[in-house]
């Protein structure tokens, strides 16, 4: 339906899609929900003897972090794609029988998955509505980077209006969001409490020794400056001691211009890059373009768990990152 309506207005895609399915008939695709779920209802009845804690995270990387909080107390679901753009969601319908079954839903927040607000009012389940307890609130605690200064206007396409969402690239920022995981799963199952907290601390010790695997790899480029297409690694360059060299996309969310292209080439020869991480999910030309223009490599990686095979788990996910990243500025 979404891509139907915006057929020729490309520069509309990257608009938050909550407006968009307010203006575009949210009420039919509720309408045809309550219909499905009318059909399905006999499924759907919540079965006392197999009752297993339902959790739905919105994000691949909330859905891996979630898994390791919850273990095998809860089941897990996850409302995104493995590889699929959270800047870029459709919503259907069997994401809101995902959430009208849910105990206990994980969001990222800082609008990168607002579009999770469309799907909770569609499966009618007030549980999960935004504020309630049920409600992980995932970025609780997180030193939120790149916080726009000034009035931020969401017709200008930014999809980062509350600052940089994509905080768990940074493995320091895995052990505020476990907690927050741990302590909303506690809310709501707190006969489950102590498995939540120990799962957690076993996941965080592996972490930990993962941490200084990832450190030592990339401790010889420390101070490399990284260009990428989205505006996706602030924290994790700040966690590697990298450094971010420009963004291909004018401003999140915006195919870049031919200017901002150009004075990014003389930029990236002048400041010497060797690496674009280019996010999977995103067109390749523009950046083909530039690595062909500097000399550069082209690493095409993906920004989240699961969307290669054997990524699916937190800290394989950023294996593959660090490992990617340093076989490329070697
Ligand atoms: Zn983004």
């Amino acid at each position: 339906m979404r891509r139907l309506v915006l057929a020729g207005a490309p520069a509309l895609l990257e608009l938050g899609l909550r407006r968009l399915s307010r203006a575009v008939g949210l009420a039919r695709l509720v309408r045809s929900v309550a219909l499905v779920l009318a059909l399905a209802g006999a499924a759907l009845a919540p079965c006392a003897a197999e009752a297993k804690l339902r959790v739905v995270a919105t994000l691949p990387d909330l859905f891996a972090l979630t898994r390791a909080v919850a273990g095998d107390v809860g089941a897990v679901d996850l409302i995104a794609r493995f590889g699929q753009n959270p800047h870029d969601m459709e919503v259907r319908p069997s994401h809101m029988l995902l959430v009208r079954r849910a105990d206990v839903l994980v969001r990222n927040g800082l609008e990168e998955d607002a579009w999770i607000d469309v799907i909770v009012r569609g499966a009618a389940n007030p549980r999960v509505l935004r504020g309630s307890p049920n409600v992980v609130e995932a970025s609780q605690g997180i030193r939120v980077l790149k916080v726009p200064a000034g009035h931020v206007d969401r017709s200008l396409g930014d999809v980062h209006p509350l600052g940089s969402p994509h905080y768990t690239l940074d493995p320091d920022n895995a052990v505020i969001v476990t907690g927050n995981i741990a302590a909303g799963l506690a809310r709501v199952a707190p006969e489950h409490a102590r498995a939540f907290e120990a799962n957690r601390a076993a996941f965080l010790d592996r972490l930990a020794d993962a941490q200084r695997r990832w450190q030592a790899v990339l401790a010889p480029f420390r101070g490399a400056r990284i260009v990428s297409y989205h505006d996706s690694w602030p924290y994790f360059c700040r966690a590697f001691g990298l450094v971010e060299g420009g963004v291909i996309e004018d401003r999140p969310g915006i195919p870049p211009s031919p200017q901002h292209v150009a004075a990014l080439i003389r930029q990236m020869r002048d400041d010497r890059v060797t690496v674009i991480l280019q996010e999977s999910w995103y067109p390749r030309d523009t950046a083909k373009l530039i690595a062909q223009e500097t000399g550069a490599t082209l690493l095409v990686v993906p920004q989240s768990p699961g969307a290669v095979k054997g990524t699916e788990d937190y800290i394989s996910h950023l294996e593959y990152l660090v490992g990617a990243i340093a076989d490329a500025l070697k």
